[in-house]
């Protein structure tokens, strides 16, 4: 375990010094306020580190990287501790953004601006008598910023407005050396592309980020309400149903966009059904004339509702509605980002649970994306996908872990040989991070992983923002099989050997 205690800096007195000064808080494992600070969402991946520091002020973020920076001491970035793979803390120092916590709404240009701290609960709840929504995350309890740089979906309004990063205009971030820049379209664009879609904790610590937010009016409904709808069927064919249903897509949903499907698949020994929760954006006197085509093959649905909801309604119905975390079930998701979904894919889906001593629950879900990604000039790279395919493994004690995440593994291996004759599965989610997953840099970033070595090289080339699956600058070595011309070696060499001399100064 890395202890700041046993670090040999004269800094370190001040910088805590000074957190505690401005309102923020340094913690300790013995401090009453430390098991809540650094406990995760996902008891599975749960580690402690030595030290949480939680700066208030911007400068006392620039301070702690300058001081950490300079001494060596590697750092985690945590904000709402959502990351399946538990990236944002480690046994070491964690520079944890909880206390920067405000929230500006502009309602004349429609934007808001969320410090690093805010969780989406927190944006819902200035939001709610307002008739605007934000791109944000289903679950509450998610950090705004974690959700935002590695992509950021709304199964109910990312097809009408895009994902969170489509919606972002501006970020101010603090650099590895505590520099502070900001990046957007105009300013630092390299950096502005890279954030969006890049993923947490790589490219500098975000302080801040200004997004546009939606006015409901296209529903009719008062107070920014949409039509949220249910549909259920219950041990019937659930794979006619499902096959019904991905013709519903392609004849129509695919091209009216107002149209939003998260499904639930859940097939055990004693029970089996689908769960479909969707939105319409439009007049709700549409709706039902747009599925009847589909609704009335057979199997028939057990139910169809319609509801008048707002965006906090919904964050309600589905998401969870607590902070801080209660004690939950470890967890392992899999994701397949994929562009259709054929039969033998689905016999996949409708697999029962896994078969196990140990208890393995297995909750599919599928989010429809098609035609989700508003700004094709950003890190995602997915611009052409439909599905999130995203089964999530649930179990109780340690000793289920082996087992869980060997079920998780084998499964999300069965779907892409399923996939594999039509390629129909083309990356794996950045967001549900998967620690076990092989050929991750392909998987996450596609043919954008070369740029987005490239722009870490300028803006991290000493790779201090550093985690498993995160991106690596590139070093001289990887340069030297990359580039056969002698002159293109010498350039970059030069250049990352500037910026490496600047980077300590
Ligand atoms: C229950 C649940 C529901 C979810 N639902 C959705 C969903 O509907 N749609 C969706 O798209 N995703 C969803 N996710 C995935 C979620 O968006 C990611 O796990 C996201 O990375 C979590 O961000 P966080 O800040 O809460 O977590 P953290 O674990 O704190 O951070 C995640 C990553 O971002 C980095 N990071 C955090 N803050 C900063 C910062 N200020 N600057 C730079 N890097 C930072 C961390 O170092 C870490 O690597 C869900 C996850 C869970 C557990």
């Amino acid at each position: 375990m890395f202890l700041i205690d046993d670090i040999k800096s004269d800094s370190f007195p001040t910088l805590e010094s000074t957190i505690i000064s401005h309102g923020g808080h340094v913690l300790r494992v013995t401090d009453s306020q430390y098991r809540l600070a650094a406990t995760l969402w996902n008891p599975a991946i749960q580690v402690w580190p030595s030290l949480i520091l939680q700066p208030a002020i911007y400068d006392d973020v620039s301070l702690a990287l300058s001081t950490l920076y300079s001494a060596k001491v590697p750092i985690r970035i945590m904000g709402g501790r959502h990351s399946y793979g538990g990236y944002c803390s480690h046994r070491g120092v964690v520079l944890d953004s909880s206390r920067l916590k405000n929230i500006t709404i502009n309602w004349e240009d429609e934007t808001i601006t969320m410090q690093s701290g805010v969780l989406w609960r927190e944006v819902y709840d200035v939001l709610k008598e307002s008739e605007y929504i934000i791109i944000g995350g289903l679950c509450p309890s998610v950090g705004v910023v974690g959700f935002t740089l590695g992509g950021g979906y709304n199964s109910m309004y990312t097809r009408s407005y895009g994902l969170a990063l489509d919606n972002v205009l501006k970020f101010t971030v603090a650099l590895y050396n505590g520099t502070i820049v900001t990046a957007s379209s105009q300013i630092n664009p390299d950096l502005y592309w890279a954030l969006r879609g890049g993923g947490g904790g790589n490219f500098g610590y975000v302080l801040e980020m200004t997004q546009k937010i939606h006015r409901i009016t296209d529903t009719k409904l008062p107070s920014g309400q949409i039509s949220f709808f249910n549909i259920t069927w219950e041990n019937q064919d659930l794979k006619e149903a499902l096959l019904n249903w991905l013709i519903f897509l392609k004849d129509i949903a695919d091209m009216d966009t107002r149209i939003s499907f998260d499904v639930i698949v859940y097939v055990s020994s004693e029970r089996r059904f689908i769960m479909m929760w969707g939105t319409f954006n439009g007049p709700q006197v549409e709706l039902q004339p747009l599925f009847n085509s589909w609704l009335i093959k057979n199997p028939k649905p057990d139910t169809f509702s319609i509801f008048n909801y707002t965006q906090m309604d919904i964050a309600r119905e589905l998401g969870i509605l607590i902070n801080p975390f209660p004690v939950r079930e470890r967890q392992h998701i899999v994701s397949a980002m994929a562009i259709n979904i054929t039969s033998t894919m689905l016999d996949v889906i409708l697999e029962s649970q896994p078969n196990s001593t140990v208890p393995i629950a297995q909750f599919m879900d599928i989010i429809y994306l098609n035609n989700a990604n508003k700004d094709k000039n950003t890190a995602w790279p997915f611009p052409d996908i439909s599905f999130d395919i995203a089964p999530g493994f649930v179990w109780t004690t340690l000793d289920g872990d082996y087992a869980a995440i060997n079920a998780a593994e084998s499964w999300w291996q069965r779907l892409l040989n399923a996939a594999a004759p039509t390629q129909s599965i083309v990356g794996a989610y950045l967001n549900y991070i998967d620690p076990y997953m092989p050929n991750w840099q392909s998987m996450y970033y596609r043919n954008n992983w070369n740029r987005l070595r490239e722009i870490k090289t300028i803006w991290d080339p000493t790779w201090y923002f550093r985690f498993p699956q995160g991106i690596p600058p590139i070093t001289r070595q990887s340069l030297a099989t990359k580039f056969t011309s002698k002159w293109s070696i010498l350039a970059i060499t030069f250049t990352i050997t500037v910026f490496s001399k600047l980077s300590y100064l």
